[in-house]
């Protein structure tokens, strides 16, 4: 069996960060991906970021994935396992890969997490049928693939996902038919919204999807309007011509390893529904355990870099790797306050002061 001082599983911005700042530190790392690929979502991420400057804003995202991975492959400390799945995390600090080569095992002094998040489907009547796409999914397929997903789409959902992907349906000639949003109010930032209106997509706030019109795929969609609690209005229904549901309804952390690693758990609303107990060191209730990025709590790929950093930074510290860490810490540290600061950040600090409720981040 293999062995490493430090796993970082996921190579999304905030593993690429992680194994970075652990190798740079001095630390042998193994990043292990289950893609062909580094990049995580940044890959399909074909605009440009938003955010501060330190984290690269103004870049387009697989600018940024590129920049990470070309780091990432000069570093002699970090051994890059593409097409590898971690299946599971055991007591003995040993994780089970499944390769292109078979069944693996790697045993790691110490493993950070950092495997993204997953999008929320949305419980509608025809949900199933083909036709219904999450945004990830859809950014997949025309921004890696170069494929559109359809002729006409109906988005649901007007944060910053939804209003994104919707211009780049727009940009990929694709028709954007409307976005319906439950909330009386656009969530995404305005500059997104006005983009998308400019083009003459209208933005229903109040509405949601009832259904999804076909017998065999998507031929339309019937929307309706909500009330203040989000009940639906009977007798508001409307159809909408699409042949494409996408679906920008938020996000949710990928975080069964976790579980399965015995990790406490708590459920965080704000940070996306159940996140790994972690201290701010970002270590698990699991000692050689670490999280970073939207696996730890769904913010950005800004945060997800930092966050990736710090937990890199402290996975190689407590291996005796600990040259200047003081000072790199509190440099992190301060970013991600800088980050969170703000109206935007309002609902991370909810989600993070629960955390700290129940005895975390300490
Ligand atoms: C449309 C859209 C626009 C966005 N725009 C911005 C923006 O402008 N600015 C910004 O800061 N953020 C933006 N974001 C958010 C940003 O993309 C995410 O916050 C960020 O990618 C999270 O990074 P991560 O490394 O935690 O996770 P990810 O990027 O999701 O990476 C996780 C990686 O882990 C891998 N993985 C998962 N499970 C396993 C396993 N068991 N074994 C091996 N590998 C595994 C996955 O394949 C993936 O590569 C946007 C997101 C979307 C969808």
């Amino acid at each position: 069996m293999n062995s490493v001082e430090i796993a970082v599983v996921g190579a999304g911005p905030a593993g690429l960060s992680a194994a970075l700042a652990a190798a740079r530190q001095g630390a042998t790392v193994a990043l292990i991906e289950r893609d062909e690929r580094l990049g995580g979502q940044l890959i399909k991420q074909t605009h440009k970021f938003f955010g501060s400057g330190r984290q690269e804003a103004g870049t387009r995202g697989f600018v940024i994935a590129r920049r990470l991975a070309a780091a990432v492959e000069e570093e002699p400390g970090i051994e890059v396992r593409l097409a590898s799945t971690v299946l599971g995390y055991y007591s003995d600090k040993v994780l089970y890969l499944e390769t292109p080569d078979g069944l693996s095992r790697l045993r790691a002094e110490r493993t950070i997490m950092a495997t993204g998040a997953a999008e929320r489907m949305l419980p509608f009547a025809g949900n199933d049928r083909p036709g219904v796409y999450g945004a990830g999914a859809v950014q997949t397929l025309m921004n890696v693939h170069g494929v559109r997903p359809g002729k006409r789409v109906l988005m649901v959902g007007a944060g910053n996902i939804g209003l994104i992907v919707s211009y780049q349906l727009l940009q990929a000639r694709v028709e954007v038919a409307a976005v319906v949003e439950a909330a009386p109010f656009i969530g995404g930032y305005l500059v997104h919204a006005a983009k998308i209106r400019r083009a003459g997509v209208p933005i229903l706030t109040g509405h949601s999807v009832k259904e999804a019109v076909g017998e065999r795929e998507v031929q339309g969609a019937v929307v309706w309007r909500l009330d203040e609690k989000w009940h639906p209005l009977p007798g508001t229904e409307e159809p909408v011509d699409c042949d494409v549901i996408c679906l920008a309804t938020g996000l949710t952390p990928l975080s069964e390893l976790m579980w399965q690693a015995g990790c406490k758990m708590v459920y965080l609303p704000e940070l996306g529904g159940h996140v790994a107990w972690h201290d701010e060191d970002m270590r698990t209730t699991v000692e050689d355990v670490y999280v970073a990025g939207d696996s730890s709590g769904v913010e950005e790929a800004s945060a997800a870099m930092v966050g990736g950093r710090l937990a890199g930074l402290c996975a190689a510290a407590s291996l005796g790797h600990d040259r200047g860490v003081a000072d790199k810490k509190a440099a992190a540290r301060e970013e991600l306050a800088a980050l969170r600061a703000g109206p935007t950040g309002e609902r991370i600090r909810t989600g993070l002061a629960g955390l700290r409720k129940a005895g975390g981040l300490g």
